[in-house]
C-alpha cells in the first residue's frame, strides 16, 4: 500500500496535466480553426456577391421565392451539401446538411422580399427600371446570400482541419410574414441541434441582445345576410357591424392591458357598396407581448370580444390563427462567446465614396448625415429590453440553444422596410456586410465545433430557462402552412 499510493498520486497528477494540456491547445486551436474559416469566407466574397445581387434582383416575395430557394440550393449542392427540399409542407423551405456526427450546429438563412419596397440601388427615391416593385427593404438577399457563405466556409475550414460535426443550412421562406420557421418548428425541422446562428442586416454591427415580442396573427371573419341597405334593411344582417363592434369593444380593451401589449389591426374585407348591407366582412388582427402567456391571455379575451360582437349582430364568425410566435430566447454563453468572434472578424468597412453615398440618402429621407455605422457594438450586461416587432427565429431559439446578430449593411437611421433600405441591399456596400456575416458564422461555428464546453454551457443556460419543457407550436398540429393560392 505504502508503494502504490505515491504511484497512483503520480498518475493522477499525469492525468491532470494531460487533461490541462489537451484543453488548453483545443483553446489555442479553436483560434486556428476561427482564422481558417475567416479566411475562407473571405475567399467566397465573389461568390457571396453574386448570390446576394441575384437574390436582390428576384426580390420574390413570402413563400413564392422559387428561382431564390433555388438559387441557394444550387450553390449549397455545388460546395457538397446535401438537400431535402419541400421541408414542412413549404415548396421553399429547404434544409441542405454536410459532414456527420456531433456537434449539429445549425444556421439560419432567409431570402424572400417585401412587397412595394422596390427602388433602384440609387440614394434616392426611384422605382426599378424592370418594373420589379417588391425589394429586399429588409435585406433579406443579404442574409440568404451572408449566411450560405458562412456555411460553405465553415465547411471548407472543417475539411482543411479534418474536423467532425454536422452544419445544418436551414433555407427558411416567408420570414416577413413570420410563417417559414413557425411550420418548420411545428413539424420539428430544427429538432437534434446542439446550437444555431442566426444573423439580420441591420444598421448596426452588435450581438443580438433584445427578445422582441411574442405575436399571434390572425383574421377573425364575419358572415351575415346581404340586403338593400334602404329597401328592406329588416332582412339585412352586417358583417361588417360585427367587425365595428369588435374593433370597438378591442379599443375598450385597450385601457385594461399591460403597457407591454400592443394589438392592431387593418380591415382587408368591409363589404362592397354603401347599398348592400355586407354579408361578408374580414379583420386582421396581431396582438404582440413581452411573452407567450401574455399573449394567450389577451388573444382569448379578443376571441370573446369577437364571439359578443356576432351574437350582438346577428351573424356567424371564423377565427383563423395565422401564425403565432414566442419571445426570442437569448443564450448568454453563446453570446459572450459571439462577441469575441465578432471582435475579431470586425465591421464592414467603407470607401469613401461609399459613405458619401449613405450620406446623400441619409440627406434625402431628412437623417443626420452619418453615413454607414462601421464599428462592432460592445455587448451589455443585461438583455435590451423588449421593443420592435417579432420574429420567427423565436421558435428555433426555444428549440435549440440559438444566437443572433446584425451586421450593417445600411445606412444609419433610415427608415427599415422601406425603398431607402431596398436601395443599399443592392450596393456593394450593403454586400459587404454578407461577407462579414459569412466570416461571423464561419467563424462561431469554428468554436462550436470544436469547444465542447462551450456547447455544454449554451445547453444548461437553455435547459435552466426552458425548464426542460419541451417546445410547443402556438398554432394547431394539424395546419398546414398558408400556402400562395395558385392564382396569385
Ligand atoms: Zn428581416
Amino acid at each position: 500500500m505504502k508503494h502504490i499510493m505515491p504511484v497512483l498520486r503520480t498518475v493522477l497528477v499525469l492525468v491532470l496535466a494531460g487533461m490541462f494540456v489537451s484543453a488548453s491547445s483545443a483553446r489555442a486551436g479553436s483560434g486556428k480553426y476561427q482564422k481558417t474559416a475567416i479566411e475562407e469566407g473571405e475567399k467566397l466574397r465573389p461568390k457571396i456577391y453574386e448570390l446576394a445581387q441575384a437574390l436582390w434582383d428576384y426580390s420574390e416575395t413570402a413563400l413564392k421565392e422559387k428561382r431564390s430557394a433555388e438559387l441557394l440550393i444550387r450553390a449549397l449542392e455545388e460546395a457538397g451539401f446535401t438537400v431535402e427540399r419541400n421541408v414542412a409542407g413549404m415548396p421553399t423551405a429547404f434544409v441542405a446538411t454536410w459532414g456527420s456526427g456531433k456537434p449539429v450546429i445549425g444556421i439560419l438563412a432567409e431570402f424572400d422580399a417585401l412587397p412595394g419596397v422596390g427602388n433602384e440601388p440609387v440614394p434616392e427615391k426611384k422605382p426599378r427600371s424592370d418594373g420589379v416593385t417588391s425589394g429586399h427593404g429588409c435585406g433579406h438577399n443579404l442574409f440568404g446570400a451572408g449566411s450560405v457563405g458562412g456555411a460553405i466556409a465553415l465547411k471548407n475550414a472543417m475539411v482543411r482541419h479534418k474536423l467532425k460535426g454536422t452544419i445544418k443550412l436551414f433555407g427558411t421562406p416567408a420570414e416577413e410574414t413570420v410563417v417559414g420557421k413557425v411550420y418548420m418548428a411545428k413539424a420539428g425541422v430544427f429538432d437534434g441541434l446542439d446550437a444555431v446562428l442566426d444573423w439580420h442586416p441591420s444598421t448596426e454591427t452588435k450581438v443580438k441582445n433584445q427578445p422582441g415580442r411574442a405575436m399571434n396573427n390572425f383574421t377573425v371573419e364575419f358572415f351575415g345576410q346581404a340586403a338593400h341597405a334602404s329597401a328592406d334593411p329588416w332582412n339585412g344582417r352586417s358583417a361588417l357591424d360585427a367587425v365595428e363592434l369588435m374593433n370597438y369593444g378591442v379599443n375598450l380593451m385597450r385601457e385594461h392591458v399591460k403597457p407591454t401589449t400592443r394589438i392592431h389591426y387593418v380591415i382587408p374585407n368591409g363589404g362592397e357598396a354603401p347599398n348592400v348591407v355586407p354579408e361578408y366582412a374580414k379583420v386582421w388582427y396581431y396582438v404582440r407581448d413581452i411573452n407567450r402567456e401574455e399573449v394567450e391571455k389577451y388573444y382569448q379575451r379578443i376571441l370573446n370580444i369577437a364571439k359578443g360582437a356576432a351574437l350582438a349582430t346577428g351573424t356567424t364568425h371564423k377565427v383563423f390563427l395565422i401564425t403565432g410566435v414566442h419571445e426570442y430566447l437569448l443564450n448568454r454563453p453563446l453570446q459572450e462567446a459571439l462577441q469575441k468572434v465578432m471582435e475579431r472578424v470586425g465591421a464592414p468597412k467603407y470607401t469613401e465614396e461609399e459613405q458619401e453615398f449613405a450620406r446623400r440618402l441619409q440627406r434625402f429621407v431628412g437623417k443626420e448625415e452619418k453615413g454607414f455605422d462601421d464599428e462592432v457594438k460592445p455587448l451589455a450586461d443585461k438583455p435590451e429590453p423588449p421593443s420592435g416587432g417579432s420574429t420567427d427565429v423565436a421558435e428555433v431559439s426555444w428549440i435549440a440553444p440559438t444566437v443572433g446578430f446584425s451586421v450593417t449593411t445600411a445606412a444609419a437611421g433610415v427608415p427599415w422596410h422601406s425603398w431607402a433600405t431596398t436601395a443599399c441591399h443592392g450596393t456593394e456596400a450593403g454586400k459587404k456586410g454578407a461577407v462579414v456575416a459569412a466570416k461571423i458564422i464561419a467563424a462561431m461555428g469554428a468554436e462550436l465545433m470544436t469547444n465542447p464546453k462551450l456547447i455544454e454551457e449554451a445547453k444548461a443556460f437553455f435547459m435552466e430557462k426552458t425548464k426542460g419543457k419541451p417546445y410547443q407550436s402556438p398554432i394547431p398540429v394539424d395546419q398546414p402552412p398558408p400556402l400562395p393560392k395558385k392564382t396569385d
